[in-house]
């Protein structure tokens, strides 16, 4: 499949879909403003409204329903102004990573890190709690400082992290309103060098050195076989190296998902570079991942990481089925308030399925029995069949969220199944 989505991909009878066309959106119109009076003339006009990002999530978090409007943030001018003195970047949220990362690079800075591919929309990703890797690596959520947001009067507001409120804004599932713009901190622009590792056994594996031995250290595994296939290993080239003892360096370069051309995959091989072309693992010119796939996640606490691992290598045959690849990866703790990472320092499973979701659903209906001793947060832009009611106990901050939505957005105007579902709202609000 060619990358797209925004979202010029459409199914079979050409309805707008996400991106891996899992999800045909059911919407009663799709509207592409392109001016930021035009977006605020259609919300407030609308009684029911999601926004789209870049339509790179897996289940129904962005379609607003039969009666609802959706409406993309790609058509909106693609402000990127860079503060260099002030090392921050104010970016419009509907601007993807890759365009965004080459910009702040041309001024010598850089973001603290990125998710897997740059292909994804800067106001969607940290509307989910995307995420890269690291031990002392946030949720991309972390770099933003001020946010402006046009609410369902129509209005446009303005929130920084000086208020109390900012840590239920970012990480917000589109449920606040449209996010037109997001102001980040930057910091001198770092080179990195990536290797690849290969057999990395589970048994006896220490988890911590292994995912402390870069800046970013992705595992992946198939499952089809105890341990990991390949180790990703992101050092930044400004720090000491850490020597990587426990599996031997990969001879050529690899695509994480079998069977995958690696020249799909940023450089390996220890080849320096700059963070943007390192950091994730797909180039941005390219297909990242399979494109043929669900993708479902779980953060849990770092400290349960090997006997998680141990839980899902228990099942092994059953998950190998059906999948793809596994990565598992690190975010460090943040305060986002439905930030799968709240105040926990995570360790993040995640699963590439075959794009079958009958065959698909029952594993990760039995992979989240096996992982419930770890209160497992799901991904919200992933599959997941955790109930509602289970995941509002997982977060601390859950009862601040839902006064924060029934504040600002009183009469539901950005509320879908989906939203309300989470929430405990009825259909009507
Ligand atoms: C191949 C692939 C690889 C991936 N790799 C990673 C990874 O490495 N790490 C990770 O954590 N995730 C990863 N994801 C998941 C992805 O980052 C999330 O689904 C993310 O939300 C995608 O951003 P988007 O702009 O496409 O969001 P969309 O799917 O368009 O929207 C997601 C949510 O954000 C809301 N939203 C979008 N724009 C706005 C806005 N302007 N204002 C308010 N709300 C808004 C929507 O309403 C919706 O609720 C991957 C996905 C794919 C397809």
């Amino acid at each position: 499949m060619t990358e797209t989505a925004d979202t010029g991909t459409r199914d079979g009878a050409g309805a707008p879909a996400n991106w891996a066309r899992t999800v045909t959106y059911a919407a009663r119109e799709f509207h592409r403003p392109r001016t930021p009076e035009e977006l605020a003339a259609l919300v407030r006009d609308s009684m029911r409204v999601r926004v789209l990002g870049s339509g790179h999530s897996f289940n129904r978090i962005a379609d607003p329903g039969p009666d609802g409007v959706l409406i993309s943030t790609a058509g909106l001018p693609r402000t990127i102004d860079v503060d260099a003195a002030a090392r921050t970047v104010r970016v419009a949220g509907g601007v993807r990573y890759a365009e965004l990362a080459r910009a702040v690079h041309a001024h010598g800075l850089a973001l603290p890190n990125m998710a897997s591919l740059p292909h994804i929309s800067v106001a969607g990703s940290v509307a989910t709690g995307t995420h890269g890797s690291g031990v002392h690596n946030g949720p991309l959520a972390s770099a933003v400082r001020e946010l402006e947001m046009v609410v369902a009067a129509g209005d446009l507001g303005t929130i920084d992290r000086d208020d109390p409120r900012f840590d239920g804004f970012v990480t917000s599932l589109g449920a606040l309103g449209v996010v037109t713009a997001l102001t980040l901190d930057l910091e001198p622009a770092y080179g990195v060098e990536q290797r690849v590792y290969t057999e990395l056994p589970l048994e006896g594996l220490d988890f911590e050195a292994v995912a402390a031995a870069g800046y970013s250290v992705s595992l992946f595994t198939d499952w089809r076989r105890p341990g990991f296939r390949q180790v990703w290993v992101k050092r930044r080239t400004d720090r000491p190296a850490v020597d990587f003892p426990w599996a031997a360096p990969a001879t050529g370069p690899l695509h994480p998902v079998p069977g995958m051309p690696a020249r799909n995959c940023t450089e390996q091989l220890g080849v320096p570079g700059p963070w943007h072309e390192r950091l994730p693992h797909f180039r941005a010119e390219f297909t990242p991942s399979s494109g043929e796939e669900i993708q479902s996640e779980y953060l849990l606490p770092r400290s349960s990481a090997l006997d998680a691992l141990h839980a899902v290598d228990g099942i092994r045959e059953t998950v190998a089925g059906v999948l793809q690849t596994c990565e598992v990866r690190t975010v460090a703790a943040d305060t986002q308030w439905l930030s799968p990472a709240h105040g926990r320092d995570s360790v993040a499973l995640h699963f590439t399925w075959v794009r079958d979701e009958a065959a698909v659903l029952p594993v990760v209906r039995r992979l989240e029995e096996v992982l419930a001793p770890f209160e497992p947060r799901p991904h919200w832009g992933k599959v997941f069949e955790i109930p509602a009611a289970v995941l509002r106990g997982r977060y601390p901050r859950f009862d601040d969220f839902a006064s924060l939505v029934r504040h600002i957005d009183p009469s539901g105007t950005f509320a879908n199944a989906f939203v309300r579902d989470l929430l405990g709202r009825p259909d009507d609000c």
